[in-house]
């Protein structure tokens, strides 16, 4: 077959690797003038560091055939993501651990003194919290709530906490011992030479042809057998039915010498700093060692019809928006809508690699059945 894949970030990448494996002809178009999509990364020409240049992108995850997957094209080395956070003008340990407690309340708790302490301190008159606030303060009670979540979340999403819905903070945010590991997960690295010469050896192969500074438009899937979108799901039809909601991102790029922060990311709790963190990039890959050091303010703030989608919304509006959009792309034929943007989800790295494996075989099994590939090999709701 000749197959189209939209998009040259992981699952575009993923999609047309295994297929062109399978004998098909793979055409991978992308609206950039460089491969990896969001995961991009490139050396900063003045001081040589490895820049992430959509934010910084850590790799973690439990599942062993995408661990497996990615060390086939790329050497991960050893990476250990550890956050901090200033905030009332004192610099804490992240996620919040019994040292956040104990410096914050100037206390010598020890792991059941702190669990008994926070109990104490939350507010336990919210039996039924309904908003993120409400969660919070039920949680871990009014100062660490606003020492570490108010303002952050504010600055993030560009609402008050108490209008965010109490299931974004589903358990408990706290943990009661020292580590400060932010991810648990039992595999977790960084790419020796960064994402994207990862992808340019997932695209090394004779069946793929990638073109570059390409924007699909519908009448192109004519010439396809298939067509695998990676694109935004609402962008696939010319927005007709609105626009579904993101943030964006401005990232203000600074370059010093030596070590800026002494971290790959401090956050910024207080609301009356604009920013929401600064990642300084040549921690990202401990093992190299540069002079200069580049790092990135983020400042958060709503999508515009020209800046680059970030991290969907998916409140109640854009629920019902993206119920729209999932009804035409189903009456569509000849399509997959994958990815971050066509399934309008966050998708972490290995999420976003193992459902392009699994949508890879389940194109390959519909094709040898005779049967139809659906718009979704999983439904974005
Ligand atoms: C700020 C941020 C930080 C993140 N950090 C992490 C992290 O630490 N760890 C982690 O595991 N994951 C992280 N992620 C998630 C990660 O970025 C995604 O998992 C990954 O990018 C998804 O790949 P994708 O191929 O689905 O989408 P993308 O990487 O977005 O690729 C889609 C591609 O399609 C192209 N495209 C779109 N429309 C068209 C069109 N009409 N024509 C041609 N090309 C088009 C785009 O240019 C883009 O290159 C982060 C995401 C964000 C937003």
């Amino acid at each position: 077959m000749n197959l189209l894949m939209v998009g040259a970030g992981l699952s575009g990448a993923v999609i047309g690797r295994m297929m062109a494996e399978e004998g098909h002809d793979v055409t991978i178009l992308d609206a950039r003038d460089h491969i990896a999509g969001n995961c991009h990364t490139e050396r900063d020409a003045e001081t040589g560091v490895m820049v992430h240049v959509y934010g910084p992108h850590i790799f973690h995850t439990d599942d062993a055939e995408v661990w497996e997957y990615v060390n086939r094209y790329e050497t991960f080395l050893p990476y250990k993501h550890q956050v901090r956070t200033t905030s009332q003008q004192q610099v804490f340990s992240l996620p919040i651990n019994l040292h956040t407690i104990n410096q914050y309340y100037r206390k010598t708790m020890r792991p059941d003194e702190a669990r008994a302490f926070i109990e104490e301190v939350a507010d336990k008159s919210i039996t039924d919290p309904q908003t993120f606030e409400e969660q919070a303060l039920r949680f871990v009670g009014p100062d660490i709530y606003e020492a570490f979540f108010k303002g952050y979340t504010m600055k993030q999403w560009g609402v008050s906490p108490t209008e965010l819905p109490a299931s974004i903070l589903k358990r408990l945010p706290v943990r009661f011992s020292y580590d400060d590991n932010y991810f648990f997960h039992a595999y977790q690295g960084m790419p020796e030479n960064g994402y994207t010469d990862m992808v340019e050896r997932i695209l090394d192969h004779p069946g793929i042809t990638v073109k570059l500074s390409t924007r699909f438009t519908r009448d192109m899937a004519e010439a396809y057998d298939h067509v695998f979108y990676s694109g935004p799901l609402d962008g696939y039809f010319d927005y007709e039915s609105g626009r579904l909601g993101y943030r964006t991102l401005d990232f203000e790029k600074f370059t010093e010498t030596g070590d800026y922060q002494g971290c790959a990311v401090m956050n910024y709790g207080d609301v009356d700093v604009p920013y929401t963190r600064i990642t300084e990039h040549k921690h990202f890959s401990p093992w190299e060692e540069h002079e200069g050091t580049v790092c990135y303010r983020e400042f958060s703030r709503e999508c515009g019809p020209d800046d680059i989608p970030y991290y969907p919304i998916r409140l109640m509006e854009e629920k019902a928006m993206l119920g729209t959009y999932v009804e035409k792309a189903n009456a569509e034929t000849g399509v997959t809508f994958v990815g971050r943007l066509g399934t309008y989800r966050y998708l972490d790295m290995d999420v976003t690699i193992r459902e392009a494996l699994d949508t890879g075989r389940a194109f390959l099994q519909h094709a040898a059945d005779g049967t139809r590939m659906p718009a979704f090999a999983k439904p974005p709701l």
